[in-house]
């Protein structure tokens, strides 16, 4: 079976891993970047470095996009515009849901689609099983391209708003930035006492590993928009929150994150729901002028 040939733009560490994935499925592949040195070792390997984008975007229907952002793709196309037309662009570079819905409307004004994407696993797990990557936009040029896209990762089509995949992409971070961000709060906590990293990891592992539980039974609460206090009141997390804010003061570590943690218990009180779980934090977190 012949394999659909694809552009790839971009060669930083996600799309070097995707133009090698590719190779590696048989694919031909021809690519461009900024910096062209990125693509020596995939040109070694058989892939096709076109000498200008618009080449690039000649070459072939399906164009990967893997740039920074959304600014990156703007400063590449635009000048770029008249090759569009007929094009499936499959932009895997992150930006916000408006940004995207957005890009899609003007690739659509020079003839060409778009398909928003959100890679969900850093470069060294693009072609390994288990790993994904939300999509968005028109189903059928999705359809139509899935095979092609799924050698990179699984795909997880969520629906026709361009923005949707970015919504979710953006989602995900969310939880991975503040997460590991609370991660690195703790562990400067047990340095300022003399824990190293190492001492500390079996516990926050531990904790992470308590997650599923919470979010499934918070979940129900916050699509219920019911936020019975039997297990937790908030009046008790607020107390918590500021034991923690103390903790963190006392051993002179930054206390930024503890302080906006605390602020925004402090606003739940403030809205009366003392006695309801911490999830009625959902209301602040939805509603914060109130
Ligand atoms: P990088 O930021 O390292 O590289 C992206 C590419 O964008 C490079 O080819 C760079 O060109 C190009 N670029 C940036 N600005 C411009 C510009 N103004 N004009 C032209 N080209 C530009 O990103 P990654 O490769 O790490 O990631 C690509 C995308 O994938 C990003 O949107 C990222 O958020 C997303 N992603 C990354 C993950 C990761 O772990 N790396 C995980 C999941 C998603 P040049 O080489 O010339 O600088």
């Amino acid at each position: 079976m012949s394999r659909q040939s694809v552009t790839v733009i971009g060669l930083g560490p996600m799309g070097r891993a995707m133009v090698s994935t590719f190779l590696d499925h048989g694919h031909e592949v021809t690519v461009w970047n900024r910096t062209a040195g990125k693509a020596e070792e995939l040109v070694a390997r058989g892939a096709v470095l076109a000498p200008s984008v618009e080449a690039a975007l000649g070459a072939n229907e399906l164009i990967v996009l893997s740039l920074t952002d959304y600014d990156a793709v703007y400063a590449l196309l635009e000048p770029a515009a008249d090759a569009l037309s007929g094009k499936v662009i499959a932009n895997l570079s992150s930006d916000t849901p408006d940004r995207a819905r957005e890009a899609a409307a003007w690739a659509a004004g020079h003839g060409a689609k778009h398909l928003t994407g959100g890679v969900q696993v850093p470069p060294p797990l693009i072609g390994r099983p288990g790993s994904s990557t939300y999509y968005s936009g028109p189903k059928d040029v999705f359809d139509a391209h899935e095979d092609t896209l799924k050698v990179l990762t699984d795909a997880d089509y969520r629906g026709e708003d361009a923005g949707l995949a970015a919504m979710y992409y953006q989602a995900q971070m969310t939880i991975f930035w503040t997460t590991m961000l609370s991660y690195y709060q703790t562990l400067a906590l047990g340095q300022a006492n003399g824990v190293p990293a190492k001492e500390l990891l079996p516990y926050a592992t531990m904790m992470t590993s308590m997650m599923p539980h919470f979010l499934e039974l918070y979940a129900e609460h916050v699509d219920s928009a019911d936020y019975p206090g039997d297990v937790d009141r908030l009046a008790m997390g607020a107390a918590s929150v500021e034991h923690v804010l103390h903790t963190h003061q006392d051993a002179g570590v930054s206390t930024v994150l503890p302080a906006a943690v605390a602020e925004i218990f402090k606003a739940g009180m403030d809205r009366g729901f003392a006695e309801n779980s911490f999830s009625s934090l959902i209301e602040v977190l939805k509603r914060p002028a109130v």
